[in-house]
């Protein structure tokens, strides 16, 4: 709420400061102008009054010009051309994100018939008896005719699960992200949703269902899983030896994995597929069913990795840094292959720093061999999560970084920047072993090669 307060303050000032100076511009220079002088304030930390010189330009075009080279000065100083983002705002105290009082605990779950006498309905009923049931025909059904509540019903979303039998969606290729190099990934598509609240989350503008989706016939996917591999698509899609294959694209991996037990049949079936590779990514530690498989070197469980800083400010209820290595070095020792990614990574002050601490705790945990492969990727996301992303966390400092309209149209760190990090990252891990697997992922062509990062699949 202060947050909240003092950022629409900031916001207000800025409105009136040009609104005053600047009587006669149109919506979209008004617009730009007020965007930048809003940044430019809450980057530097001065009241908006402060951004303007009292010399300072009256023209639009060299106004424009001098808040850009202030509010994005190592991309300016660039020669390439520089692709801000400048929207209106959407700060809105009903978009503002609510601590939660406790774990995930949902108020009213909706059972598709198809699945009421799942396994998994007998679990989440053993542990939320409080509970609303309500039984429904389908979801799709019951979505019919809705409309979607926008980020407030996002905000509420860990107080609804939806049980659901999944009849079509359960495998796809990774998109990827336009003109970058693809790594080939398969995603097992189980669950959609999150009780983590991660800043830079993609779902916070993907998601349109009021609440997490848990499938409760995960015998479906697995039955199914043959045909999917044997497509030519499937096939082609394939780099290296292995079908790299994983849940975590649309929830994290093990979140409620001892509510669901979802780690349970996969780790069964995927330990005796030959030519495949079944990956966990997660930021829990949830990994008690785990240790009591088998993963016969066919599994990988993968944590995302971040400065505890970063962890505090942007990760909200996901496991610390210290829990994810110990977790990582626990299922190591039980037989499973890791992999680590550092994704997204933050550009701020100390950086260096920072991500060298990750490096060396890492190491000093985990014994280089057992990991399968370490991706890397800056963070981006689509223009759109932009406002959302300032409304839903108005205290974040992750907008306040540079960052522009990259190769796909993303928001990310300019080239330089990220060239910059990779190298750094990829030395500082090299450092404790010259051989490990490592990949830039949805990275473009250019910076692979600047790198020369073998594709290490
Ligand atoms: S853990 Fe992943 S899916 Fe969950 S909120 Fe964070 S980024 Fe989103």
């Amino acid at each position: 709420m202060r947050v909240y307060k003092r950022e629409t303050e900031r916001l207000k000032r800025a409105e009136n400061l040009i609104g005053e100076k600047f009587p006669r511009f149109g919506v979209n220079k008004n617009r730009e102008i007020v965007r930048l002088i809003y940044e430019i304030s809450k980057r530097e930390d001065i009241p908006s009054e402060a951004v303007l010189p009292a010399d300072c330009p009256l023209a639009f075009g060299r106004l424009k010009e001098y808040l850009l080279k202030r509010r994005f000065p190592e991309s300016s100083a660039g020669s390439g051309s520089l692709r801000s983002y400048l929207p209106g705002f959407s700060l809105d105290l009903e978009n503002c994100l609510q601590p939660r009082p406790g774990p995930f605990r949902p108020r009213r779950i909706f059972v598709e018939e198809s699945a009421r006498n799942s396994d998994l309905a007998g679990a989440f009923r053993a542990a939320f008896p409080r509970a609303e049931y309500s039984e429904i025909p389908t979801l799709k059904h019951f979505l019919a005719g809705r409309k979607y509540g926008g980020i407030p019903e996002y905000n509420k979303r860990t107080e609804t699960a939806f049980i659901v039998s999944e009849e079509f969606d359960f495998f796809k290729r990774c998109p990827c992200t336009p003109r970058a190099v693809p790594c080939g990934y398969h995603i097992f598509n189980l669950s959609f949703g999150c009780i983590y609240e991660c800043a830079y989350c993609y779902l916070q503008e993907y998601a349109n269902v009021p609440g997490i989706i848990f499938p409760a016939n995960i015998e479906k996917f697995l039955e199914r899983f043959a045909s999917y591999r044997n497509l030519p698509s499937s096939r082609s899609f394939q780099r290296g030896p292995f079908l790299r294959l994983g849940t975590g694209e649309f929830s994290d991996s093990l979140m409620l994995d001892d509510l669901t037990g979802y780690s349970i049949p996969l780790v069964e079936f995927f330990s005796r597929q030959d030519g495949v590779i079944f990956e966990f990514k997660t930021k829990s530690a949830n990994i008690e069913n785990l240790l009591r498989l088998d993963p016969a070197g066919k599994i990988v469980i993968a944590w995302s990795l971040n400065p505890q800083k970063i962890i505090d400010d942007n990760e909200l209820y996901t496991a610390n840094l210290s829990e994810r290595l110990d977790a990582a070095r626990r299922v190591a020792e039980a037989g499973y292959g890791l992999a680590f990614h550092f994704d997204p990574v933050f550009y701020f002050r100390g950086w260096e720093d920072e991500y060298r601490g990750v490096i060396e705790s890492l190491f000093s945990l985990i014994d280089p061999e057992r990991i399968a492969w370490i991706s890397l990727g800056t963070l981006r996301f689509k223009p759109s999560l932009k406002k959302i992303i300032e409304s839903r966390f108005p205290a974040n400092q992750i907008l306040d970084a540079e960052m522009v309209l990259g190769y796909d149209n993303k928001l990310r760190y300019p080239a330089p920047i990220r060239s910059r990090i990779y190298r750094f990252l990829i030395d500082e891990l090299e450092k404790h072993h010259r051989a490990l697997p490592l990949y830039l992922c949805m990275e473009e062509r250019s910076l692979w090669r600047e790198l020369k990062l073998p594709f290490p699949f």
